[in-house]
């Protein structure tokens, strides 16, 4: 899956959103978040996000970890 992490915090942009084939962006309480079960790892978010908030599961920086998480949870109250 992918995740969206710390820039996307109170980021306006919302080009991730158009671009995903499968609508599976969901909104955090200030941020966006992707369901894990939903996304098909296509990338087509990452190089659209002028934030730099996007990354695959398995590339995330270690300070960015606990956001795979906060993706998942915030994900799954809709
Ligand atoms: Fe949507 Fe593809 Fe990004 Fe997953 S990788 S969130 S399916 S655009």
């Amino acid at each position: 899956t992918y995740v969206v992490t710390e820039n996307c915090i109170k980021c306006k942009y919302t080009d991730c959103v158009d671009v995903c084939p499968v609508d599976c962006f969901y909104e955090g309480p200030n941020f966006l978040v992707i369901h894990p079960d939903e996304c098909i790892d296509c990338d087509a978010c990452t190089p659209v996000c002028p934030a730099k908030a996007i990354y695959r599961d398995t590339d995330l920086p270690a300070d960015m970890k606990h956001f795979l998480e906060l993706n998942e949870e915030l994900s799954r109250l809709w």
